[in-house]
């Protein structure tokens, strides 16, 4: 393991040079202080967990002091955000610190966000409220426990620097881990501004450096948007499966990666709802809960035009409509399983689809839903929870005759190991950040831990496998941040 001063950095994209990002420093916040840092996380940076105590570790991750041989810069994207394309964005408001070289051979970007102003600020003040970072760390480390592609996070700083949102806040910073910070919206940038040679020039750094398979292909290029749909179509199967709504898909938020990213007003569902909404200000519902399937798909056919002077058109639209049959069978699989099916059956699909119109309206909890039909010796006991009981009855009839189709042995705690206990509820996110607000971090702590292993049932955490009280469910989730 190592320590804060001997991490390697080998900061690849800052090489790519001016006219991809933009040397900026960040600026520090007053009096800092670690909020909350994740060990896992550490570890991908081959860091010894100890040194987030020490005072080098919040003073690197709040401005205070920088690595001689990092070199961080603001990057420039452009995207389409609600559907209408915005020329320029870029990061206002985090800064690349550089590229970890770790010890397996793999790089991490260190992302700063909350940084300070950068030509790309526009009208922002370039800072993050300790609200928005300590969601953001919660989430990615909670995605990935679960099994979910995101990025990470490291930690987040504290401070007493004050920012304006709908009122006064204090700003935070939090160090994101992720192989790239490359977004749909870079490529987008270099097409729309009719830069080609710049755009190929980014297309082979991210083909290189993220998709050696591809590179080799004889059509790297198609391979590799063919890998993009691919991972999509895989990412957000999950997120539906497991009821996450990232609440602002825009293009300059999508990964190239296919990992979760940049999100916001986020959240799981509590209980079942196809048009849950969880961004406050998306009053149209462009990314409610079962929007996020066909969003995706046009985030990529927009990524698809942005790619025409290297791929021809036949060629992008085949690759994109792989994107809906890999999806629906992607989805389909982790549903069997969280269903408790082990083999695949014709009718799956429409038992599924009954049981979540059961669901719907229903105030069903979507997961623990899953995690009771698991452990439930009768499934009798679940039918209070639906409006339409008879409904319900003979929906589990057909279950338990599916059911005895397939392979009892083990049977619980199989779907225990996909049918996670413990959710990132949006008010125990809230509760956690009361009291962080108040100066006491022991709460985003703590909860930081229960969902670091969600599948697994901890001893006294039992209040955070509860269903969340009514006055919970119903949280407005601002998207300022
Ligand atoms: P987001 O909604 O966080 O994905 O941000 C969209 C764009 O607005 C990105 O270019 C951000 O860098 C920028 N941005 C968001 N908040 C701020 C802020 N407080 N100051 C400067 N830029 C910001
Ligand atoms: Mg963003």
């Amino acid at each position: 393991m190592k320590g804060l001063d001997e991490l390697i950095f080998d900061n690849r994209f800052a090489c790519l040079g001016d006219v991809f990002s933009t040397h900026v420093l960040p600026e520090p916040i007053d009096n800092p202080r670690l909020v909350v840092a994740s060990d896992a996380a550490m570890s991908l940076l081959d860091l010894d967990p100890a040194c987030a105590q020490t005072p080098l570790f919040a003073e690197l991750f709040s401005g205070h002091k920088l690595w001689s041989d990092t070199e961080p810069r603001a990057m420039i994207y452009s995207g389409h955000q609600f559907g209408g394309y915005t020329p320029q964005l870029g990061d206002g408001r985090g800064v690349l610190l550089g590229e970890v070289y770790n010890d397996v051979g793999e790089h991490w970007d260190l992302h700063l966000k909350g940084a300070g102003p950068t030509p790309y600020s526009r009208s922002g003040d370039g800072r993050a409220v300790l609200r928005s970072s300590i969601r953001e760390f919660l989430a990615s480390e909670a995605l990935h426990a679960l099994g979910i592609p995101s990025s990470r996070a490291l930690c987040v700083i504290a401070s007493d620097t004050p920012v304006w949102r709908e009122k006064q806040e204090r700003a935070a910073m939090l160090l994101r881990l992720a192989p790239s910070h490359v977004r749909f919206g870079h490529f987008e940038y270099f097409y729309y501004t009719r830069q080609p040679e710049l755009q190929k020039q980014l297309v082979d750094h991210v083909l290189a450096a993220h998709f050696p398979g591809c590179a080799t292909q004889p059509e790297p290029y198609l391979d590799m948007f063919r890998e993009i749909v691919e991972r999509n179509a895989e990412l957000i199967a999950q997120w539906q499966a497991y009821g996450f709504c990232h609440g602002v898909m825009n293009t300059d938020n999508m990964s190239i990666l296919g990992i979760t990213f940049d999100f916001g007003p986020f959240a799981f569902l509590d209980d079942f709802d196809a048009n849950f909404i969880c961004n406050h200000s998306d009053h149209e519902g462009r990314y409610s809960f079962s929007n996020q399937v066909p969003v995706a798909h046009w985030n990529l056919s927009a990524l698809a035009q942005s790619l025409t002077p290297l791929i021809e058109v036949p060629a992008l639209q085949e690759a994109l409509g792989l994107f809906l049959p890999l999806y629906e069978a992607a989805y389909l699989d982790i549903m069997r399983r969280r269903l408790g099916f082990t083999l695949a059956e014709e009718g799956d699909k429409v038992l599924l689809e009954r049981l979540l119109g059961l669901m719907q309206n229903s105030g069903v909890d979507y997961n623990l839903f899953f995690r009771r039909l698991g452990e439930a010796g009768s499934l009798a006991v679940l039918r209070d929870d639906f409006v339409d009981m008879q409904g319900f009855d003979a929906w589990a009839a057909d279950y338990q005759a599916r059911m005895d189709r397939d392979v009892v042995d083990g049977r619980t705690e199989r779907m225990n190991q996909v049918n996670p206990l413990y959710i990132l509820r949006n008010y125990l996110a809230q509760k956690a950040i009361d009291a962080a607000e108040d100066g006491d971090y022991s709460e985003v702590r703590r909860l930081h831990q229960v969902l670091s292993n969600p599948f697994e049932a901890q001893p006294g955490m039992e209040g955070y496998a509860e269903r969340p009280p009514e006055w919970g469910k119903h949280l407005e989730i601002s998207c300022s941040s």
